[in-house]
């Protein structure tokens, strides 16, 4: 571990800096861990495996919240050489450990532990609910959720003015506030809603051929492979595995694993969570490796996060110059299956838009619709303006305001996600800002980098990666998300960009 000079000098924030290393080494091996349940595990190791992880969970708590660290928080802070420059690396540093310090000591130990009980018995009850697509066996369970997360708002606390919702959410996505989402989300809907009717309207919709063909697994793996190693991903420095739900975990930037998945008759799918995760994991390998562990070589929040994963996944592998580039890659792995096809039926094919009840299989233009009905359930679900009770007929009425479908049941409406039953709000609106940071990164990017989109047909990815890696990967926690997006872009989040992106896009694939 190298330290920069102006801390050498400075024992408290060594010793700081060490107890944080080793609370790190305790929760990247609870991730290893949690890789490998999702990954390589027996069924019969859940009931073993969950105990591994809440002993894991309890060290790291006790490390975290230690009465030292907090001194030594409070030490490098009175210390005028360590904090008069703001921007340095130690200061950016002690602000991040305070807010962290503070904000995981607020909680009292007997509330951490009724959340992991909760957490575990509330999701064995939604699984069994959704299996019978019948919210009301969900819904006592729905209400204890509610109730400590009630609690858990009030031991956090929020700004004058604010709401509950906003306390959790800033574990997530620190700064953000219910009030500010919902400004950033109320033009993006009403400019969605009006794309969205136009794009139905559309006569010439594209052929969906291409995504019912049925290619061989073992060549799908080896194309995404392909793919992956292109756009960026390390292998040297990370593994590609198959899980049901695909995901990414870093346990250290020389470290990061991602999972896929393949259907026979849907390579796009394998194809689009690949890029999404390889965006994920480029983030991870792309963390200063000298503060690996520490705030300033972490990624900042999960809405920046999931920008890095739509940004790959989007921006770059819906684009017409990728296919461009990708086409000859698909005929090398899949022949005379693939051949028929031209750059742009493939473009047209994985552009479709289709207004449907499940937010994982959505497309990029009806998505943020299913996050903004996740957010207002819930946001109204804290306050208390809605009744847990009422959550099917709220979700329904707007799945018809926002989407016009019918939900059929249950199971397709309230009970598809899995995150409130972790005891979870505060978390949806992530994805959405995600799609917007995403598409105002490309556009500054865009800017930034001559011809860059041109580049893509010659499979020239490098400098993008690059921007995005001295940009974004490397400031680690060094700005708050909505922050960052300012020093990156030079002006505040905006639904603008999304949404001239998704028009212009829109608008020459469904002739609008
Ligand atoms: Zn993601």
């Amino acid at each position: 571990m190298s330290i920069t000079t102006d801390t050498a000098a400075h024992p408290a924030l060594e010793t700081l800096r060490e107890r944080m290393l080793g609370a790190a080494a305790i929760g990247s091996s609870a991730s290893v861990l949690h890789w490998d349940q999702e990954t390589k595990m027996p069924p019969e190791g859940v009931e073993p495996r969950g105990r591994q992880l809440a002993a894991l969970a309890r060290i790291y708590h006790e490390q975290v919240t230690s009465a030292e660290v907090g001194d030594l928080i409070s030490e490098c802070e009175a210390c005028n050489d360590l904090m008069a420059d703001e921007t340095s690396d130690a200061a950016a540093t002690i602000r991040r450990l305070r807010t962290d310090y503070d904000r995981e000591t607020c909680i009292p130990v007997d509330l951490v532990e009724e959340e992991a009980t909760l957490g575990s018995q509330a999701q064995h009850n939604w699984a069994e609910a959704r299996r019978n697509a019948d919210f009301s066996q969900f819904q006592p369970w729905l209400e204890k959720v509610v109730a400590l997360l009630r609690r858990k708002a009030d031991c956090y606390g929020w700004a004058e003015g604010g709401e509950p919702w906003d306390a959790l959410a800033d574990g997530y996505e620190p700064g953000c506030t219910a009030a500010w989402v919902e400004s950033v989300f109320t033009p993006l809907r009403s400019r969605l809603q009006t794309l969205l009717q136009r794009i139905q309207g559309s006569t010439t919709p594209p052929s969906n051929d291409f995504n019912e063909v049925r290619l061989p697994i073992d060549a799908q793996e080896a194309f995404v492979r392909e793919v992956a190693e292109a756009i960026g991903f390390d292998f040297r420095r990370g593994r590609m595995d198959v899980s049901t739900h695909p995901f990414c975990t870093g346990f250290h930037p020389r470290d990061v694993r991602i999972t896929t998945r393949f259907h026979e008759d849907n390579v796009n799918d394998a194809l689009g969570s690949t890029m999404h995760e390889c965006g994920h994991a480029i983030y991870e390998q792309g963390l200063r490796q000298d503060e690996a562990g520490l705030p300033l070589g972490s990624a900042v929040s999960l809405g920046i996060h999931e920008s890095q994963s739509r940004l790959w996944e989007n921006q770059v592998g819906r684009s017409r110059q990728f296919w461009q580039w990708c086409r000859p890659v698909l005929v090398k792995h899949f022949g005379d299956a693939v051949a028929g096809f031209d750059v742009d039926t493939l473009y047209r094919s994985v552009n479709i838009v289709r207004p449907d009840f499940i937010r994982v299989e959505a497309d990029e233009a009806t998505y943020n619709m299913h996050i903004m009905i996740r957010f207002e359930l819930e946001r109204a679900l804290m306050t208390g303006d809605l009744n847990v009770a009422d959550v099917p007929d709220a979700w329904a009425q707007r799945y018809r305001d926002y989407l016009d479908i019918e939900v059929p049941d249950d199971a397709r409406g309230c009970l598809q996600d899995v995150h409130w039953s972790m005891v979870s709000m505060g978390y949806f609106p992530t994805y959405t800002l995600g799609n917007l940071y995403s598409a105002q990164f490309f556009d500054a990017a865009t800017r930034e980098i001559p011809n860059l989109e041109d580049g893509f047909a010659d499979g020239e990815f490098d400098r993008l990666r690059s921007w995005l890696n001295e940009k974004i990967h490397r400031q680690g926690r060094r700005y708050l998300p909505a922050d960052l997006c300012e020093v990156v872009t030079g002006a505040p989040l905006c639904a603008d960009h999304l949404m001239s992106y998704l028009e212009g896009k829109y608008g020459e694939i469904y002739g609008l």
